[in-house]
C-alpha cells in the first residue's frame, strides 16, 4: 500500500515498538479525519475505494498497535493515541 511509503520517511526508519498511529504525517488525526469523509461523501467510486484502503489500513495499524499496548504499557503511554484521550489534562 502506498501509504506505508509513509512509514519508511519516518525517523527512526523502523521501531517495532512504536505506535504508528498519530506519528505517520499520513496517520494523524486530520489525516484520518479526511478519509473517513472521503470515504463517506466522495462520488467518484475509484478514488472511493482508496479512501476506504487507507481508512483499512488506519484500521489494521491501529490493531497492531493495541496489540504492542497490551504487553508495552511504555509504549502506550509514549503514543499519540494516549495524548489524544488525555487531551483534556
Ligand atoms: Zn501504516
Amino acid at each position: 500500500m502506498l501509504v506505508d511509503l509513509d512509514h519508511v520517511f519516518a525517523d527512526p526508519l523502523f521501531d517495532p515498538n512504536r505506535c504508528g498511529i498519530g506519528y505517520h504525517p499520513l496517520h494523524s488525526a486530520i489525516p484520518i479525519f479526511v478519509y473517513v469523509l472521503g470515504a463517506i461523501f466522495i462520488k467518484n467510486s475509484i478514488i472511493r475505494l482508496i479512501f476506504i484502503g487507507l481508512l483499512f489500513h488506519m484500521f489494521t495499524d491501529f490493531i497492531d498497535c493495541l496489540w504492542m499496548f497490551s504487553y508495552c504499557e511504555e509504549c502506550y503511554t509514549s503514543s499519540e493515541i494516549y495524548k489524544w484521550l488525555n487531551f483534556s489534562d
